[in-house]
């Protein structure tokens, strides 16, 4: 937190050249529109007999994370278990799912799935099991980059017929980066060069031992062609879910994860989203990224409307403003005004981004900032005009404007339009373009963009002449 020197003299009704004499009494050299920090300033005001109360202005995230609590433990209900399936390709990812879904999908759920959506759930023994059908641990590693922990279970699938390949271990890896735990499913069993047992042997190379070798890792050997021992797979799922205990308190504001998210033609933005806390309801006011909106519609994994979807429920959720991306964290806030200001302040802070990662390598703007910092001791300018005389007098005029701390160098001047050879050309010199009755020709504006060049356009040179003497002047010492 900081505070201007202006801004805290006029607090005090003190002259501001007072506030930076007992600045320079207590060591510290400032300009009047300096910011100082909070201690800095309470310092000098406790000294002119202030007292100072520093006040937190927490943006609306923070105040966001503050109105996630932890829940207590008695609000806490067991969920059902979220499963990824990953592993190395044509290993039977997709297979499995498909053979899992058909299985355990009862009939008039299954004639109900009119489209697929990116995750299902199963019923087995009473107890449902959530799977998110991302196959590939870069879907996975890509969602855990935005902060999203979706995966409670990963699922390695290995073919008995080809063993531990490349992405099996990048699997394994991914998913033990992501502290989750692993079943290995050994998959195609029913294959006539299928061989369980050297899969296992493999494995222990990876610390992944079978519990009858001593180790504790969980081996199911299937096919999900032949839909071989789908039930074991799912009753050691609910082994696993048992032991880690995973909860959810269903009676709060629901939040979870975008799990992938599309334009449908007909219905606007379209979100299969993961409930992973609290219930999501027709009607809530929801928020992702930057896209928000009322819920509008949900139906859950087989087309059927729903009016709510509690922790670990995967549905389609109709009302958003815009396609938030596939990983990104979803909450439901009570404050629709609350959510606005959120979003405001997202799309603020995602310009304020893009711009600084557009923003031009030198440019008359920041010039005071980048010399300070000691980045720039030359100023480089190439000149374009409609006539010569103007090159020569912009030329003349900006040479002589150097001082002891920025030497002005025109690297280039010449007649015409800014072309792409200038543009590329200020990039490699860092050098900032003027022009006079000039543009950049239209296949220039590509490399305008990727170049990031400040490119300052002019009709007087006057004009041009005084900009740069302000940006100088803000290179010369303060003085006081
Ligand atoms: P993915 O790339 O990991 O999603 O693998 P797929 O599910 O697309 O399967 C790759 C190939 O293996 C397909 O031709 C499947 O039909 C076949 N396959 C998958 N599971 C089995 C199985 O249990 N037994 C046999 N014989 N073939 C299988």
């Amino acid at each position: 937190d900081t505070i201007t020197v202006k801004t805290l003299a006029e607090k005090m009704r003190i002259n501001a050249g007072e506030v930076i004499k007992k600045l320079m009494e207590l060591g510290t050299l400032a300009t009047i529109n300096q910011e100082i920090d909070a201690d800095t300033a309470t310092i000098v005001a406790n000294e002119m007999g202030f007292e100072v109360q520093v006040k937190v202005e927490l943006d609306k995230e923070a105040q966001l994370m503050m109105k996630e609590p932890e829940d207590d433990a008695e609000n806490l209900r067991w969920r059902p278990p979220v499963v990824t399936i990953m592993g190395h390709v044509d290993h039977g990812k997709t297979s499995l799912l498909d053979a899992i879904r058909h299985t355990h999908v009862t009939a008039s759920e299954e004639g109900g799935i009119t489209q697929h959506i990116g995750a299902y759930q199963v019923e087995h023994k009473g107890r449902k099991i959530t799977f998110v059908d991302t196959p590939g641990h870069a879907a996975f590693t890509a969602m855990r980059a935005r902060g999203a922990k979706v995966t409670d279970i990963a699922i390695v699938v290995i073919a008995a017929d080809d063993g531990v390949m490349p992405q099996t271990v990048e699997a394994i890896n991914h998913a033990r980066a992501a502290d989750v735990p692993i079943i290995v499913a050994i998959n195609k069993i029913d294959k006539p060069g299928a061989d369980p047992e050297k899969v296992k042997r493999e494995l222990t190379e990876y610390n992944l031992v079978p519990e009858a070798w001593g180790g504790d890792t969980i081996f199911v050997e299937v096919s999900a062609k032949e839909k071989l021992n789908l039930p074991e797979l799912l009753e050691m799922i609910l082994l696993v879910a048992e032991v880690g205990e995973f909860k959810a308190n269903p009676n709060r504001a629901a939040r979870g994860t975008v799990i992938e998210a599309e334009l449908d033609k007909g219905r606007g933005p379209v979100a299969t989203v993961l409930v992973q806390n609290g219930t999501l309801r027709v009607g809530d006011f929801i928020i992702a990224g930057v896209a928000y909106g009322k819920v509008r519609a949900m139906m859950d994994y087989t087309g059927r409307r729903v009016s709510k979807a509690g922790p670990s429920t995967p549905v389609e959720v109709l009302g958003f403003s815009g396609v938030p991306p596939a990983g990104e964290l979803f909450y439901t806030v009570e404050d629709e005004k609350f959510g606005k200001q959120l979003i405001d302040e997202r799309f603020t802070k995602k310009r304020e981004e893009e711009f600084r990662l557009s923003a031009p390598k030198i440019s008359l703007d920041d010039l005071f900032n980048q010399i300070q910092e000691g980045q720039v001791k030359e100023l480089n300018i190439i000149i374009k005009a409609d006539v010569q005389g103007s090159v020569e007098a912009v030329r003349q005029s900006l040479e002589q404007m150097g001082n002891s701390e920025v030497r002005v160098n025109v690297i280039h001047g010449g007649v015409g339009a800014i072309t792409e050879s200038d543009i590329m050309l200020a990039s490699a010199s860092n050098a900032i373009i003027i022009g006079f009755n000039v543009r950049p020709v239209e296949n220039a504006r590509n490399a305008v963009e990727t170049e990031k060049v400040d490119i300052r356009l002019y009709r007087i040179i006057y004009d041009a002449i005084e900009d740069i003497k302000k940006a100088m002047s803000g290179l010369l010492e303060p003085e006081y």
